[in-house]
């Protein structure tokens, strides 16, 4: 479930585009950096304020970490490990617990594979050093990077990067490539107006936040997959239906074959409030959420996953 990716621009005193969900991951990021770059990048962004995007920003201590205005305050509720670790410690106790367990299956499922894929050790959230309004541009001995705030559109600090003369972008989770897009606060328009302005900047690569690195098929697929569900949900929505039946009644299409299919509950819901004209960045119930999700895959027969 925590698969960002991550980057370097391997200029002036280098810059690391997010970093990983946990130390272990972000220990293997840098060691494969150092096959290019032997000295430790002097700067680092964050694209979010999630945790899977900024988890190995300690191990960058003394580097410049730079993220949008809104990512301090946002990070200590989207990338407080201690909350993840209190979410598997208390499935923990509540697995024995059956009625417990049929109660929050997918709040269980969730810190099972939490448990898996994330290692908690020794995480201590860094903050970033440098925050910036609208936009930001560094000079790397004469290569521009663009930092460009986007949010929200998965969250509220959604930043993309852009390196003009190497005609890539760093998209952040504006772009999820072969994976199913979540998407925390913000609106549809938002992130359609996002992606518009990717692909005017006319990439050759796109880095998506999550999944492989693609041409501008990739924020064109995740248009159309936007598009689709908003289209989808508005039907069912005006069934009468609510959003996790008409996960149920949407033909997926080539999307079943993204991963966590069953993620599209959340790009749903997100519909469905808007189309109840509630404010794009109401807090989730995470629990109920995530049961969302897991009754969704399970209704579906999907692998459950998050
Ligand atoms: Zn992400």
């Amino acid at each position: 479930m925590f698969d960002a990716n991550s980057g370097l621009v391997n200029r002036g005193g280098g810059v690391v585009v997010d970093t990983q969900p946990d130390l272990h991951h972000a220990r293997r990021m840098i060691e494969l950096f150092g096959l290019v770059r032997p000295s430790m990048p002097t700067r680092v962004i964050n694209t979010n304020e999630d945790c899977d995007h900024m988890g190995g920003n300690q191990l960058f201590a003394g580097a410049e970490i730079i993220a949008h205005r809104t990512v301090p305050e946002a990070m200590r509720h989207a990338a407080d490990p201690r909350a993840l670790r209190e979410l598997v410690e208390r499935s923990e106790r509540l697995l024995p617990r059956l009625p417990l367990q049929a109660r929050h299956p997918g709040a269980l499922a969730c810190a099972q594979q939490l448990r898996q894929d994330f290692d908690f050790e020794g995480l201590e959230p860094l903050a970033p050093t440098t925050l910036f309004d609208e936009r930001c541009v560094l000079d790397l001995e004469g290569t521009e990077v663009h930092l460009i705030h986007v949010g929200p559109c998965h969250r509220s600090g959604d930043t993309i990067v852009h390196v003009p003369c190497e005609r890539v972008v760093f998209a952040g989770d504006v772009v999820f490539r072969g994976c199913t897009p979540l998407g925390w606060t913000g609106t549809f328009q938002r992130w359609q107006a996002t992606l518009d302005l990717v692909l005017w900047l006319d990439p050759d690569v796109i880095v998506p936040g999550h999944g492989p690195v693609c041409g501008i098929e990739g924020a064109m697929e995740m248009k159309a997959y936007l598009d689709y569900v908003r289209e989808e949900s508005r039907r069912w929505f005006d069934h009468g239906l609510s959003a996790v039946e008409a996960c149920g009644r949407i033909d997926l299409g080539p999307y079943g074959e993204w991963r966590s299919p069953a993620r599209i509950y959340m790009n749903v819901e997100r519909a469905y409030r808007e189309f109840r004209h509630e404010p794009p960045d109401a807090p989730w119930d995470l629990a109920s959420t995530f049961d969302a999700i897991y009754r969704v895959a399970k209704a579906r027969g999907m692998e459950v996953e998050f």
